[in-house]
């Protein structure tokens, strides 16, 4: 997570699901970087977010040249992208780490789902096992190797990994600054307490966002995870995903 007055920034890695990934930094190297180049990119406000985006990815592949940009498990993460500009703001989702905006006339929400979308079949596998066990773990590892294989393919899903290609894949918009309150960035791991646990709606998310901040909402998530902790309410691929949240708001 990165932000500037102007600018928030939510990226969450993907599991490697502890599979190869031609890269040996590894995920936490390369989300640090698309951060800073992503913040770097976007200080024009007169570059678009999508190319800001082509253009951070490019130059973190730059840096490291020497590994397999080409390993279908190459470091990749979600991207998240809220730019305050004159008199409005322009959003960018590259996969499933929501924007949910509010507005006078409620939240609307900004989310690509195609990753939830693929592999049905797989992803039935890994909900039938009990997180934290060997056949979850193997079941998980099963649908991770088939989703590398669509990830950035037109027939799958696409999300920040190394070729600039997927910018474009991206959603983007812009929404006029009269007519927003406020704003959320979230991982999945945490928009996960409303989108897949149904344990709030985002009205109840914001006013917790707005009493206690981003640590409130997390520590909401853990609560509900913690009263559920082999996944059989709520299956899921971890016991707790990485959680961080964005929480933007104006006058
Ligand atoms: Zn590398």
């Amino acid at each position: 997570m990165a932000s500037t007055p102007a600018l928030a920034v939510v990226l969450d890695g993907l599991s490697t699901a502890g599979l190869d990934t031609g890269c040996r930094h590894g995920v936490p190297w390369y989300v640090a970087h698309l951060g800073s180049q992503l913040v770097a990119a976007l200080a024009d406000p007169e570059r678009s977010l999508s190319t800001g985006l082509a253009d951070a990815l490019e130059r973190v592949a730059a840096k490291h040249p020497e590994c397999d940009l080409g390993n279908p498990g190459t470091p990749s993460a979600t991207v998240a992208v809220l730019r305050q500009r004159e008199g409005s703001f322009d959003h960018l989702v590259l996969a499933d780490s929501p924007i949910v905006l509010e507005s006078r006339r409620g939240f609307s929400v900004i989310t690509d789902l195609r990753v939830k979308e693929i592999l049905p079949e797989l992803k039935a596998e890994v909900d039938r096992y009990e997180t934290n066990t060997a056949e979850h773990k193997e079941a998980l590892r099963r649908l991770v190797l088939a989703q590398r294989e669509t990830r950035n393919t037109a027939t799958g899903y696409w999300v920040a990994a190394s070729g600039p290609e997927a910018a474009e894949h991206a959603l983007t918009g812009s929404a006029p600054a009269e007519d927003l309150r406020a704003a959320a960035l979230l991982s999945d791991g945490a928009a996960c307490l409303v989108t897949d646990y149904s344990m709030a709606t985002w009205s109840e998310a914001f006013r917790t966002l707005r009493a206690g901040g981003p640590r409130e909402l997390i520590d909401a998530v853990r609560k509900v995870e913690a009263s559920d902790p082999h996944g059989q309410r709520w299956p899921r691929y971890k016991s707790g995903d990485d959680a961080s949240v964005a929480f933007c708001e104006w006058g």
